[in-house]
């Protein structure tokens, strides 16, 4: 834009390259001007820190500033409330139970609501039928993760590491409960760290079952 501005007013423009801006002065001093304008734009203040002096470290704060951004705007949010009680604190690296993205994301459905179960499908018009393929009942959430024949055993195993995370966490026991909330890491009356080892053993049990959700 510039360039086109000067070219309008008859100025002639050549790019040249040009060595590094190490000990010309007056280029020292806008590579300077130009740290302390993108340290600004990132809420940083020029009282701040004087140490730093390299692009790299300038580059670092940035991303501090940024981060921190990020966190007071994901803390003060009402929406997401669920999931901010489960990833307090915000992250560049993806929200993982560790499984595979396909279990990642079939949980996600779960906890949304929104799947691929029978029930599901059958209101959107993709299948013929609400029943389970277990042909016992409705394919609901509720059915697969609770009741459904076909992942008797990997029920099972999900139940006993339940079992486990409450007892390792000396959870009181009228607060043990193995309800579908609980499971899907949305019982707000347990602790944080709590609900997310039940939803990596749920997420768990999504794999060793590999319902269609
Ligand atoms: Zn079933």
């Amino acid at each position: 834009m510039v360039i086109i501005h000067l070219k309008q007013e008859n100025v002639e423009v050549e790019l040249l390259w040009v060595a590094g801006h190490v000990d010309i002065p007056s280029n020292e001093l806008a590579d300077k001007a130009a740290k302390h304008a993108a340290l600004e734009a990132a809420g940083w203040r020029q009282d701040e820190d004087q140490s730093i002096k390299t692009l790299q470290e300038v580059k670092l704060q940035i991303r501090k500033c940024v981060m921190a951004d990020w966190q007071r705007g994901w803390d003060s949010q009402n929406e997401g409330r669920f999931t901010h009680n489960l990833y307090p604190t915000v992250s560049t690296k993806p929200m993982s139970t560790h499984f595979s993205r396909d279990v990642d994301i079939k949980l996600n459905r779960l906890q949304s609501g929104h799947t691929l179960l029978p029930s599901h499908a059958h209101k959107l018009g993709i299948t013929n039928t609400d029943l389970c393929s277990c042909g016992n009942d409705v394919g609901t959430i509720n059915h697969v993760i609770l009741h459904c024949s076909n992942h008797t055993a990997a029920r099972g195993t999900l139940i006993t590491k339940v079992e486990e995370i409450y007892r390792k966490s000396n959870t009181p026991y009228h607060k043990r409960t193995v309800d579908l909330s609980t499971l899907l890491g949305q019982n707000q009356t347990l602790s944080t760290d709590v609900r997310l080892s039940i939803t990596k053993a749920t997420a768990s049990f999504i794999a060793d079952s590999k319902a269609k959700i």
